[in-house]
């Protein structure tokens, strides 16, 4: 059997405005997946390909890096060195980087009211930058229909699946 895709394989949603091809085209960075052109592109400034399915996983890693978040879900998400250069510090840093993400995280914000029962005091205590980081990690898996076994579990916690 050809080689294919890992997110072509499990039928994720493409980067907005690119088509997937099935056809593994390169290796990410961080995860280490075979992905294809529409799932994953090489970041020119730093020289790195990295896969779309890293996104959220590293929204969710940057925003664990508040420490008032990762007390309160007592966990933590540490920042490996291969992955560092990929983390973002805000939704705007992610955006200049993954422009293609634009129209759906920027249409986001709507999550609260979907968020579970027992997570909306928590999500209420975090910093505003914390929420959007989230938010977004949340809207972009959403939308490409991610696989929540692929997704870290405190994404998946603030999921209402
Ligand atoms: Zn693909
Ligand atoms: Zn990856």
């Amino acid at each position: 059997m050809a080689t294919i895709c890992y997110l072509c394989d499990r039928q994720s949603g493409a980067i907005p405005g690119l088509i997937e091809t099935r056809n593994p085209l390169a290796t990410c960075a961080i995860c280490g997946v075979l992905v294809c052109n529409g799932h994953g592109k090489r970041d020119p400034n730093v020289r790195r390909f990295q896969c779309v399915l890293c996104v959220p996983a590293l929204l969710v890693a940057s925003a664990m890096q508040h420490s008032e978040l990762a007390r309160q879900m007592r966990t933590t998400i540490p920042v490996a060195e291969v992955e560092s250069w990929a983390v973002v510090h805000s939704v705007d840093e992610l955006l200049e980087r993954w422009p293609e993400f634009s129209d759906i995280v920027s249409g986001s914000g709507q999550q609260l009211l979907e968020l579970p029962t027992s997570h909306r005091a928590l999500w209420r205590s975090l910093p505003d930058e914390t929420q959007h980081l989230i938010d977004a990690a949340i809207v972009i898996a959403r939308r490409l229909e991610f696989r929540r076994e692929d997704l870290p579990p405190v994404l998946v916690s603030f999921m209402n699946w």
